[in-house]
């Protein structure tokens, strides 16, 4: 037995005596397993290998799953896929240990006792949709439709699009998407600076030099397997191999594949990007048109008449290579270096969400007023925003004033959760009376963070989908679980992973194993108890999607997924005007589109018009600190006595919905310093030596906030004086394997400016290495 399967069966058996004394067993399986027993006869088996989506992500992969005697047992990746290209990651492929995990819910649940006490009773599906029925005709039937919400943490498709009918025949505008942590800086600074609403990504494929500011571009970030095949294709790329430079200040396994890769200062690197910018600048490096259509460079007047006097002066005086050199450690020369091979290259891009995303706005317009200057918004192998794919519309109604629109200050974090608490800042009431959430996993980090729990304590009914006790449930009063995508009818709107725009869709593929269901389905079994659905609304989920497929088919563009040489052929003739449908009506069209896992249109153009294309720099009324001149940086310390400064390090592969409970994910969690199943803290030699601290030693980190034991691990892949320490994949405890962790570096910084107030990991904090006993 190896010892992830130790681990496994280990903590299930611990699991099931603490579930047990909670109470828990009556909601949760008792005595799950891992991966199903046998059958147990000697019948041979029947194999059959269906295609599916993998619900691992929002990235929307199609994948064909091998189901023995109708049990999952493999997970590979559809090579029709546009998006994964016949890959799947890590994650994906523990969406089988999500399908077996044992802490799925067997059916709805409703609260017992107070909010958060863990305390839970199964219901029928029956009782569960009557309370909520029950609970929203009274809200309708008093006139607050508008007072009823929900949050999806899953990307937009079938499901979506009937929730938000049902909604909105409710009177309610209010549903929200919050697919990614990544989207609390990500989003506003696109509405901000390229006045889009939509998720924006960047044509890899197309690129001949990434220049990466502490992104963690092969650690799971944005869509996984997209990003792996372009790099993977990129670098084997004949006569244009592409070229890849990467900041930070500390040794990912990203920084271990780049060409170079160049150490900064913690939370440094957005200030880098404004020294090459400077740099640019002052030796006239720019595209000189697409200078042009940046707003805020050089004087300008704003909608009221005032005029501005642009950020170009103060660029170039106050963001020297040389002073810029001098905060972050990075050195002149090789910031004039970067900033002539940026000019050079033929299509560069600059990415930087992780730490400019955490140093919000001012963070992310520094990274990506490089992209401007070199006129890669919107150009092939640049920065994009995919096009909305043209699905049919569900009968009925939507819209009305939601609270995301616009971002209410320039910093704004996650649309949903800032507005919230900008209701809350002014004294108002939270705005809902009740909440459906779709699951824990875009509320994890949140529900941890000061205030946050008593904002979302005020809404008096909180609506959970979720398929396990995540953190979701701490607020929830009725849980009405989900099915997983493999267990449902179900299309999903690929999120912005190529430059193209694609649909995945698949028939259910499994199950139910348990007693949940599709949200679609309970959607319009709510919908139907109330007689709000419109005439001709699709009947069940299956039909929503087919409805929606239909659209595609009437669009007059783009094919079913097919191989790469398919997609190329199709795409060169719709841009000459030539049209190959490879379906004469509407019903084989969607039937195809079944069969090859969804539809792709690779012909869009990468961008849009938007209302300040291409980039807006400044804005009117932008307060101190939000300037994007002045990301938030730190000098490096000098180390004094056992102070260290602390750099959080996010782990890829926990960032979605039930990973701390996949044992395969703890194993991997940072295979490059063997981090895996605990905290692990990463020293220098130097420090190591300094300190006393040998190699898997237990370690105390503690400053004025917190104190957690961290695992020591030596490497010189981090800066002499800074400690590296994962946010632990628990999120507060969740998941029976990851329990143990106990907190990771979030424990150590101070709360953010508000309940919702997003990542500030951008200004490391220091540390005090305060006790050291033998692991
Ligand atoms: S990238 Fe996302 S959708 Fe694709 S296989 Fe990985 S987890 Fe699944």
């Amino acid at each position: 037995m190896r010892r992830r399967d130790f681990l496994y069966l280990l903590g299930s058996a611990t699991a099931g005596v603490t579930l047990g004394s909670l109470g828990l067993g009556r909601v949760l399986p008792p005595s799950a397993s891992p991966v199903p027993a046998g059958s147990g006869d000697f019948a041979i088996p029947s194999e059959r290998e269906v295609v599916s989506i993998c619900g691992g992500c929002a990235a929307g992969c199609s994948v064909r799953l091998r189901i023995v005697d109708d049990r999952l047992v493999g997970i590979r990746g559809n090579p029709l896929c546009p998006v994964g290209n016949g890959g799947v990651c890590a994650r994906g492929i523990s969406e089988i240990e999500a399908f077996y995990d044992p802490d799925r819910l067997l059916g709805p649940v409703v609260r017992e006792g107070d909010r958060g006490s863990g305390r839970w009773k199964r219901i029928s599906w029956e009782e569960g949709l009557s309370r909520v029925a029950s609970a929203l005709s009274k809200i309708v039937r008093e006139g607050g439709g508008e007072r009823i919400g929900a949050v999806f943490s899953s990307g937009k498709g079938s499901t979506s699009a009937i929730f938000e009918r049902f909604l909105g025949a409710m009177g309610s505008p209010h549903l929200y998407h919050v697919t990614h942590l990544r989207d609390e800086a990500a989003l506003p600074f696109a509405a901000h600076a390229f006045g889009e609403t939509r998720p924006y990504g960047y044509d890899l494929r197309h690129a001949d030099l990434v220049l990466s500011f502490n992104t963690p571009l092969l650690e799971g970030w944005l869509s996984p397997v997209y990003v792996a095949h372009a790099f993977g294709r990129g670098r084997r790329r004949k006569g244009g191999r592409l070229a890849f430079l990467h900041l930070s200040s500390r040794l990912s396994p990203t920084a271990m594949r780049a060409d170079r890769w160049i150490r900064c200062a913690p939370g440094g690197e957005p200030l880098v990007a404004l020294g090459i910018a400077s740099a640019m600048l002052r030796e006239k490096l720019v595209d000189r048109e697409a200078l042009q259509g940046i707003q805020g460079l050089d004087p300008w007047i704003d909608a009221q008449g005032v005029r501005h006097p642009g950020l170009r002066t103060r660029l170039i005086a106050e963001n020297t290579p040389h002073e810029v050199a001098r905060k972050t450690g990075v050195s002149e020369t090789e910031i004039l270096a970067l900033a002539r091979r940026f000019a050079a290259a033929r299509a560069p891009v600059a990415i930087g969400e992780q730490t400019a995303g955490s140093a919000g706005i001012p963070g992310l317009g520094a990274v990506h007023l490089l992209n401007a200057l070199r006129g890669r918004i919107g150009a092939p192998g640049g920065v994009f925003v995919a096009q909305e794919a043209p699905v049919e519309e569900l009968p009925g109604k939507g819209g009305g004033k939601r609270l995301d629109a616009p971002p209410a200050t320039p910093l704004a974090g996650t649309p949903i959760w800032r507005a919230l608490e900008g209701v809350a800042a002014q004294g108002g009431n939270v705005p809902f009376d009740l909440l459906f959430l779709e699951d824990g996993a875009a509320l994890g980090d949140l529900t941890k963070r000061d205030g946050a729990a008593g904002l979302l304590g005020k809404i008096p009914l909180i609506v959970s989908f979720a398929t396990s006790l995540d953190r979701s449930a701490e607020f929830a009063d009725i849980i009405l679980p989900a099915t997983t995508r493999f267990e449902e009818d179900c299309d999903v709107e690929v999120a912005a992973a190529g430059a193209f725009t694609a649909v995945a869709a698949a028939h259910r593929a499994l199950g139910p194993l348990l007693d949940g269901r599709p949200i679609a389905e309970t959607a319009l079994a709510l919908g139907k108890r109330l007689s709000l659905l419109p005439p001709g609304f699709p009947k069940d989920a299956g039909e929503a999607v087919e409805h929606r497929l239909g659209g595609l088919f009437r669009s007059n563009r783009g094919m079913p997924y097919g191989t790469p040489f398919r997609r190329a052929w199709t795409a060169e003739m719709e841009r000459a005007g030539w049209r190959m449908p490879e379906a004469q009506d509407e019903r084989s069209f969607v039937a195809r589109v079944f069969e090859a896992g969804g539809w792709v249109d690779p012909s869009t153009p990468g961008w849009r018009p938007s209302p300040h294309r291409p980039f807006r720099l400044a804005v009117a009324g932008m307060k101190e600190g939000e300037d994007p001149l002045h990301p938030e940086t730190t000098a490096p310390p000098v180390p004094v006595g056992v102070n260290l400064l602390l750099v959080p390090v996010p782990v890829g592969a926990f960032a979605g919905r039930g990973t701390p409970n996949r044992p395969s994910l703890l194993e991997i969690a940072a295979p490059h310093v063997h981090g895996a199943y605990r905290v692990w803290a990463e020293f220098h030699p130097q420090d190591a030596t300094r300190l006393g601290i040998e190699e898997g030693a237990a370690v105390t980190l503690s400053n004025g906030k917190a104190q957690i034991v961290a695992s020591a691990r030596i490497t010189a892949g981090i800066r002499p004086g800074t400690v590296a320490v994962p946010f632990a994949p628990t999120a507060g405890g969740e998941g029976r394997f990851a329990a143990k962790w106990g907190p990771g570096a979030e424990a150590l910084f101070p709360p953010p400016a508000g309940p919702f107030g997003g990542f500030r990991i951008a200004r490391p904090v220091t540390v005090t290495i305060s006790a050291r006993r033998e692991a």
